[in-house]
């Protein structure tokens, strides 16, 4: 399912709660984003640089910064991204061969945006310790 700004469907534009957040910005669809999954609280869309053949990325629909900082404001939110990740992992064919859920949180771990993202991944063998 690829989703732009504009098109019909359960997608809804929106004004982003945080303007300069890039997945703000996709929830409101502002920025084109290929979705897989979109329900009430959460969202996911595929990785624009994908590092295993099934990368996608899962989000609450409301900004939080971290994953720390949405179970601290909405465990039931966090609760709705796992569920979503699941559910993707289901849909993708990976949920039996085995998949990974990561959250980088902060600098040290490579946190690029600002917004709470679960990355689903799957599809190949998935090293140990990471990196
Ligand atoms: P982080 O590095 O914060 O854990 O993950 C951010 C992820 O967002 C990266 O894997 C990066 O490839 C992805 N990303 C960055 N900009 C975009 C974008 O505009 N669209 C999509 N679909 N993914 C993006
Ligand atoms: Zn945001």
């Amino acid at each position: 399912m690829s989703r732009t700004p504009g098109r019909a469907g359960r997608f809804t534009r929106t004004i982003p709660a945080v303007p300069e957040c890039l997945f703000c910005q996709i929830v409101a669809g502002e920025i084109p984003a290929t979705v897989v999954r979109d329900d009430d609280l959460t969202l996911a869309f595929r990785d624009l640089n994908a590092q295993a053949p099934t990368h996608v990325l899962v989000i609450t629909k409301a900004h939080h910064a971290d994953v720390g900082a949405l179970v601290a404001a909405d465990p039931d939110a966090l609760t709705a991204l796992h569920r979503t990740a699941a559910a993707v992992a289901a849909d993708e064919g990976v949920a039996g061969p085995g998949w990974r859920l990561v959250f980088n949180s902060g600098p040290d771990a490579g946190q690029s945006v600002p917004h709470v993202h679960g990355h689903v991944l799957g599809g190949r063998h998935l090293e140990w310790p990471p990196g």
